[in-house]
């Protein structure tokens, strides 16, 4: 599987940083989230998040996604600042960040069709028929050409998920955000789900964050690995190092829980 050319908008050769979170904070009430955390992930990785349930990883893709605001501390992207910044800054960045959610979050009343090209119409003002043609190329990828005309209703979870990876993907994203994205499925649809992740992974150089449960798929796909833990990044290094001597004693609790 390939994507266009066009999907690959930058230079292999030129890497550099992407997003950088500098002592970020964030409380809820009394429950601190996130505790002055600090890392940056390179243009062009595969970075996933793992840890503990309640350690805070997916307030991180929310707050790059601009759904949560940091208390304090700088989050930038792209050279840019997403935090603090006015609106205006705040907006233009984002466009250069696309997520896929655990719950797939499609536009129930719409097409499958119009939830792909509904924002690359109304955030990036494409053409119309730019738009649906993007839509079509995506949905041609994702296995689903068929599918343009149906409600998410009448797709299976597996394939409405699809519908998401390509709504994400019309966007041409810098960063794409992976929250569990196979979570909320049928077992038996969520390989069909990584494979189609993982060949994104492989034929692209979009940047993924990735917030997973599914250890052979981290491991297949990252460059790197965070272990958080508490709102802060204990312990960093390739899925080699991570997964097979990691030497924080919370993460061989961690991983010997899950794996
Ligand atoms: P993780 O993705 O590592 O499981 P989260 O980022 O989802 O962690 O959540 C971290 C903590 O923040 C949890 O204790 C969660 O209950 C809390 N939290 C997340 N979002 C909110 C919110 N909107 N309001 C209150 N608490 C929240």
């Amino acid at each position: 599987m390939r994507l266009p050319s066009s999907y690959v908008p930058w230079s292999a050769a030129l890497s550099s940083e992407l997003i950088r979170f500098e002592n970020v904070s964030k409380r809820f009430g009394e429950n601190t989230v996130l505790d002055d955390l600090c890392f940056a992930v390179e243009e062009g990785k595969h970075v996933t998040l793992i840890g503990p349930s309640g350690s805070g990883k997916t307030t991180i893709l929310r707050m790059l996604m601009t759904l949560e605001r940091p208390d304090s501390g700088v989050i930038q992207v792209n050279g840019g600042r997403l935090y603090p910044a006015d609106e205006k800054q705040r907006r233009e960045l984002r466009k250069k960040i696309g997520m896929v959610f655990q719950q797939f979050n499609l536009f129930p009343n719409m097409s499958v069709l119009r939830n792909i090209t509904e924002a690359p119409v109304r955030v990036l003002g494409l053409d119309k028929d730019e738009a649906e043609q993007r839509a079509r190329e995506l949905l041609d990828l994702v296995g689903l050409a068929e599918k343009c005309d149906a409600r998410p209703a009448q797709l299976s979870g597996g394939q409405q998920q699809r519908v998401a990876i390509a709504r994400a993907l019309a966007m041409r994203p810098r960063v794409l955000l992976l929250d569990e994205v196979t979570s909320a499925l049928d077992p038996e649809l969520v390989a069909g789900v990584l494979d189609l992740l993982r060949d994104i992974a492989r034929s692209t150089d979009i940047t993924m964050l990735c917030v997973t449960h599914e250890m052979n798929f981290a491991r297949d796909i990252s460059d790197e690995v965070f272990m958080f833990d508490s709102g802060k990044v204990i312990e960093s290094g390739t899925p080699e190092k991570i997964f097979s001597e990691p030497e924080h004693e919370r993460t061989r609790d961690f991983l010997g829980a899950v794996l």
